[in-house]
């Protein structure tokens, strides 16, 4: 047993309760390798703003939960390396499918868990989140979990229909089920893809197509109905235009991938939304560096 305490992590709740206060969200970044890693330390220092590391179940398969341990005690030393006194670092698992999952990493020193049982039916998603809950506040560790399902796919996690959050069951499910904050969906899903070109409309002047808003009706009516409960958005990245046109001109095929537009992103934290997932952009930012022919293949990100 390893508390996350000893490898010098935090958990999320003064961090979440500083970012609804401050109308601000922390941005969660999956990593699966050292350089990507490196960057999001970088980055997170640089910027002084407190950071997410989070792995989903085959991000640790592949990294070793042992490895992950050690690159998370690393992070926390490399950002008082980097200059940052008091690094507010959490290890958090990203999209835990099992009971048995989510204990071992609270076991192997991760500071936040997710408990995903949205496939689920309404009342095993409560038992299920409700039995992660008990164990990993006997722990200190906070438990993040998902109401409404994303469209889209991220690692073994995958959908093809979204559902939107309903804001009538809010209320009784954080209640019963103890979370301590709660993934929705309004509209953002996972991957590159978030978007089909016939679910958006096309800027005449550059050509790109241009995604519906976010349901920000949806959104509100949950923040009424929970005040100051931490709201989390998966499937957020913003899919930046020059890493696909960079990747696209040198041999990739990414026609169309289209993310959250970035005013969207910040108009939503201004409300309860206090994390915000972000995967595909690191993943594009590694693959347009790595195309490029005057960066060697080995460089890491100059920007996640
Ligand atoms: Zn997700």
């Amino acid at each position: 047993m390893t508390s996350y305490k000893e490898l010098g992590l935090v958990n999320t709740r003064a961090m979440f309760a500083k970012a609804i206060k401050g109308g601000y969200a922390i941005p969660a970044f999956n990593f699966n390798t050292l350089e990507q890693m490196q960057a999001i330390v970088q980055a997170s220092v640089e910027t002084k703003s407190p950071v997410i590391m989070q792995v989903s179940k085959g991000a640790r398969n592949y990294a070793n939960g042992t490895i992950l341990r050690y690159m998370a005690q690393g992070a926390v030393e490399y950002a008082k390396e980097l200059g940052c006194e008091h690094p507010q670092i959490v290890l958090h698992l990203d999209h835990g499918d099992t009971f048995e999952l989510c204990k071992d990493c609270i076991d192997h020193g991760f500071s936040s868990v997710m408990i995903d049982g949205s496939s689920l039916p309404y009342e095993e998603n409560i038992a299920l989140t409700k039995k992660v809950v008990e164990y990993a506040h006997a722990h200190d560790v906070p438990v993040e979990a998902e109401l409404g399902v994303l469209a889209g796919v991220e690692d073994e996690v995958s959908a093809a229909e979204s559902h939107y959050t309903k804001p009538e069951e809010v209320i009784d499910f954080s209640t019963r089920s103890g979370c301590d904050s709660l993934a929705i969906s309004i509209g953002t899903s996972h991957g590159a893809y978030k978007f089909t070109p016939e679910q958006c409309t096309r800027d005449p002047k550059t050509g790109r197509l241009v995604p519906p808003p976010l349901a920000f009706d949806i959104l509100h009516e949950i923040e009424k109905k929970l005040p100051g409960f931490p709201i989390v958005l998966h499937g957020a990245s913003s899919v930046p235009q020059e890493e696909v046109d960079t990747i696209n001109k040198y041999g990739g095929k990414l026609p169309d991938a289209v993310g959250i537009p970035e005013d969207q992103l910040r108009e939503a934290s201004k409300s309860a939304v206090c994390k915000i997932n972000i995967d595909s952009d690191s993943r594009l930012a590694m693959t347009a560096a790595s195309t490029l022919p005057s960066i060697p293949v080995t460089s890491t990100p100059a920007s996640i």
